[in-house]
């Protein structure tokens, strides 16, 4: 179902009048786990004044460590809405347990994968039962084709509103966080009608490369973009060294639309 040889042409996910996919360029933004209402407040309002469309943020946070911050669950779903609600923002935020699909569909418009459950397939599952578009990004070691095979699960459920997202995958490397894999663009392109998205944040863990990334994956026909944004990232709680400042983020915004606006 997901394959182009199926599907020629481009899927494009309608999120209540915002698009993904086609002709479009969207930007998902937002620090990468909900803290506090004042830190997601103006992330909020930086997030809409760059242009972008969406807030991320995370309640449900997967963290390597279990000591680390695991997220507000319920709580940081309300702050979200309302922060995306007062800016005119749509909100994307990870499940991790099939059994959080509901509560989370009450305040999120589009369900996020995160790389790590790229292939819970009891999770899955569940989406391709779910009302709202699904965002899957690549597991953190997966090949393009479990990837593909990961987002045809959720399709063959009867949910065909997916996004993927590269995020980085695993090699040798060691100075950035991933490797960021443009080249999957142009893969996904090839071989899907889906939309796919690019992470720089997580594909690189390093704030000072998640600009240039960016302007790569627009030029390379990336349908978007999602990029931690927090406004102290020295002080966040999770992901602050490839978290922009609202500053930065104003900076990548226009240099993306401007590379969007020749492609
Ligand atoms: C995130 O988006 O904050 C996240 C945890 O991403 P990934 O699943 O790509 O590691
Ligand atoms: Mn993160």
């Amino acid at each position: 179902l997901v394959s182009r040889e199926f599907h020629p042409a481009d899927t494009v996910v309608d999120v209540d009048g915002v698009k993904i996919g086609g002709e479009h360029l969207t930007v998902m933004a937002g620090p990468c786990a909900v803290e506090s209402e004042d830190q997601l407040k103006e992330a909020a309002r930086c997030v809409r004044e760059g242009g972008a469309q969406f807030l991320r943020g995370g309640a449900f946070k997967p963290r390597t460590s279990p000591y680390d911050f695991q997220g507000l669950a319920e709580k940081g779903l309300k702050m979200l809405r309302e922060a995306a609600d007062e800016n005119g923002l749509k909100v994307v935020t990870e499940i991790v347990d099939k059994d959080d699909m509901e509560l989370i569909g009450t305040y999120a418009d589009v369900y996020q994968v995160g790389a790590r459950n790229m292939q819970n397939f009891q999770l899955l599952k569940a989406l391709g039962k779910a009302k709202k578009p699904v965002m899957l990004k690549r597991g953190l070691s997966s090949t393009i084709s479990e990837w593909l095979n990961a987002a045809e699960y959720i399709a063959a459920g009867g949910n065909e509103n997916i996004i993927l997202c590269e995020r980085g995958i695993r090699t040798y490397e060691t100075f950035t966080r991933n490797t960021l894999d443009l080249s999957a663009v142009a893969a996904v392109k090839e071989l899907s009608h889906l939309p796919i998205i690019v992470d720089p944040s997580h594909g690189t863990g390093r704030w000072q490369m998640v600009r240039p990334m960016a302007r790569a994956a627009i030029a390379a026909g990336a349908d978007g973009l999602i990029i931690e944004v927090h406004p102290h990232p020295e002080v966040a709680l999770s992901d602050g060294n490839q978290s922009l400042t609202p500053k930065n983020f104003n900076r990548l915004m226009e240099e993306v639309k401007q590379i969007g606006a020749l492609m």
